[in-house]
């Protein structure tokens, strides 16, 4: 096949492969300005900055778009073993943990098979619930995420949550537990897997352990920002090809690799497009989104706020980490129509990247997948994933990303939006109301949307 975009493409690379813009950009956000959590000052520091470059790359409509949320911000938390032992634990809580001084028993549920939290809530009732990060727990099909753990937990009647990191070596992990912005109910901690498995050694050789827990954390209203930037369209600017990543990060790290990467990633892509393809016949418009590590916040605020034109987005392409993802394979999030496009894309730009055809709600593509947008995005797709790694950790650091990842992201993300801008045929079309709710409703979902609508219900009367 030849490649109709043959003289851009070579542009773009050119560009992106003699440049270090990406990398330049990637040690300011996490050097400079450090985690970029909600609420921390290089939050906002990080939001100016992404603005203004994209004013100096030559981006239209550059604009902040302030909304508020439930804030959280950590304070000192001391774990204690109060019984058969003594000894205290390091421990971090977690994002939207309310502050707490309570004692309790340990129940350990290992990995939190789903069935088992309704099996054993007996047991659980009143305890401080421990389990694991392993997302497949027994060999289930479906990623367990930590909300979903925490969740269930809730239901079972646990008075507290102890989240056990299943890496050795890489401190404890964190993840928000609060839902939709509203603050989780019950304390929630994270401690290293070399603790995890003492106290099972513990609880083994000498019964019931017992814990202590304070912890000093604030809820307050806070304000964030999604940041936008556009690439006017010179034919048809109401449709827009829209690029996008959350640049907050969480704040024990510097969210090198999740999220900065993927921002550097559309960042880049933005300049290069800026400047090759400044007159596309199409809009392309790149968005950063504001706290989507406590619940993807900025993005579930931008469908809100633009409701009535989300009709127009033609693909979203999520790039969440996208530089430092071991593989850039396109996942699309269940359109078949679009599979042939995407391996036209593939041979003519002579790359190898899988195509992916699932979905998952962890991150900033849902709340505009539930609004029935065509979305995407780039992700290790040949590789299925065993947990985040250093990923919420302390150690996702900027040692961790090579310049080379963020090429190859950016200039995949680059090429990719400027075939999608071109394209006179698009086989795809939003789905309405109907088509998501049966999306959603697929029988191999069946357990995971029983437990969504019965959280939904449990945090709405919060
Ligand atoms: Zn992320």
């Amino acid at each position: 096949m030849t490649n109709p975009h043959l003289s851009l493409d070579q542009e773009i690379l050119g560009d992106i492969y003699s440049s270090r813009e990406s990398m330049n950009n990637l040690e300011i956000l996490c050097d400079d300005f450090g985690s970029r959590f909600g609420g921390t000052e290089g939050e906002k520091l990080a939001a100016d900055f992404i603005k203004a470059k994209f004013e100096e790359y030559g981006l239209t409509n550059v604009h902040l778009e302030p909304f508020e949320y439930l804030g959280w911000e950590r304070g000192e938390a001391t774990l204690e073993i109060i019984s058969p032992i003594q000894k205290t634990i390091p421990c971090i809580t977690l994002p939207h943990s309310p502050p707490i001084e309570m004692e309790a028993e340990i129940f350990d549920i290992g990995e939190g098979f789903p069935t088992d939290f309704d099996a054993k809530s007996d047991e659980i009732a009143g305890k401080f619930l421990m389990t694991n990060s392993v997302l497949y727990p027994k060999g289930i099909k479906r990623w367990i995420h930590r909300q979903e753990k925490y969740g269930r937990s809730l239901l079972a009647g646990a008075t507290g949550f102890i989240f056990v990191n299943h890496y050795p070596g890489y401190g404890p992990a964190t993840g928000g537990v609060g839902s939709h912005g509203v603050a989780g109910p019950i304390p929630a901690i994270s401690i290293t897997k070399e603790d995890g498995a003492f106290i099972e050694r513990l609880a083994k050789r000498k019964g019931t352990v017992k814990i202590r827990l304070k912890s000093t954390d604030k809820l307050a209203k806070m304000t964030s920002w999604n940041v936008v930037g556009d690439l006017s369209g010179a034919e048809k600017p109401e449709e827009i090809i829209m690029l996008g990543s959350h640049y907050d990060g969480h704040d024990i790290a510097q969210g090198a690799s999740d999220p900065a990467s993927g921002v550097v990633s559309v960042m880049e892509a933005a300049r290069v497009l800026a400047k090759y393809a400044p007159k596309l016949p199409r809009t392309l418009r790149f968005v950063m989104w504001g706290v989507e590590e406590i619940g993807l916040l900025g993005s579930y605020e931008y469908a809100r706020a633009h409701a009535d034109e989300l009709h127009k987005i033609r693909f979203y392409l999520n790039m969440d980490g996208a530089g430092g993802a071991p593989f850039k394979d396109i996942n699309l999030h269940a359109w078949d129509e679009l599979q042939n496009t995407f391996e036209d894309y593939r041979e003519d730009m002579a790359l190898n990247f899988a195509i992916g055809q699932s979905f998952h709600s962890a991150s900033d593509h849902y709340p505009f997948l539930l609004k029935g947008v065509i979305t995407g995005g780039i992700e290790s797709v040949r590789q299925s994933m065993t947990g985040r790694g250093y990923g919420h950790t302390q150690y996702d650091t900027v040692d961790k990303v090579t310049l080379l990842g963020l090429r190859d992201a950016s200039s995949l993300a680059a090429r990719i939006a400027l075939r999608v801008a071109r394209a006179d045929n698009w086989p795809a079309s939003p789905r309405d109301a109907e088509s998501v709710d049966k999306l959603l409703n697929q029988p191999s979902r069946t357990e995971i949307q029983a437990f969504i609508k019965v959280m939904d219900e449990y945090f709405d009367k919060l």
